[in-house]
Formats: structure tokens, sequence, C-alpha cells
């Protein structure tokens, strides 16, 4: 059985999804060569940390932040967010048109890395 692909985002170039090895340090774009006909490369880590950037100041609903933080950190159920609301360690930002509760990227990340630490884990979640 082989490890699923985790997203890297999408390439400079050609804006195609990039997919790395979860271990791969290094993903390089399937479509793109540069001039002397080597694929393009990028670095993973940069691509993930360039990613939560992007995605910290995004509202989402918690299934939409599950899904993303999962690929992007580690796997996240929605029904953990829930019960840091239930706890008041999160807020909800605003609901969305379906009165579903949104809540800030940024903050589920900080509490992802707070959890973290208290596990006395070495994982760090924004490298
Ligand atoms: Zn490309």
């Amino acid at each position: 059985m082989t490890s699923p692909l985790v997203y890297a985002g999408p390439c400079d170039a050609c804006n195609g999804d990039l997919h790395a090895r979860p271990d791969a340090s290094r993903v390089a774009c399937q479509w793109c060569r540069d001039e002397d006909g080597q694929r393009l490369v990028y670095e993973v880590q940069a691509r993930r940390k360039w990613m939560l950037g992007a995605l910290e100041d995004k509202t989402l609903t918690a299934p939409a932040i599950a899904r993303a933080l999962t690929s992007l950190i580690r796997p996240i159920k929605p029904a953990l967010l829930h019960t840091w609301v239930a706890r008041k360690k999160l807020h909800p930002a605003g609901l969305d048109d379906l009165g579903r509760m949104l809540f800030r990227v940024g903050d589920v990340i900080e509490l992802m890395a707070a959890g973290d630490a208290r596990a006395g884990e070495r994982v760090s979640v924004v490298a």
C-alpha cells in the first residue's frame, strides 16, 4: 500500500496542483520543465508554510478547516473544533448563509499547536 499524496499547493508556472509524498522535502510539477528540460521542483515545507499563511485569516466552516488542515498539518476532525467551542477555547468568527459556524483558520492552527506542546510532542506546526 502506498501512502496517499499530500496537496502541496499550485505550481507557480502552470497553476496545476502539486502533490508530494508525505515524507518528501521536495515536489516536482508533473507538467512543467525548465529550459534545460528538468522538471520544476519546489520545497514542500516552504509551500506548506505559504499555504498556511494564505489560509490563516480566512474564515471557513469546521469541515472545510478540518479538510484543509488534515492535508497540511495532521489529521483533525471537525468535531474537535466543536469541542473547543464548548470549552470556550475557540470562538466562532460568524455564521455562513446556512447558519453554520465559521472559524478563523489561524485560531484553529494555534489550538492545534497548543495541543502539541501540551502533549510534549516535538511537532512544530508552523516550521
Ligand atoms: Zn507546473
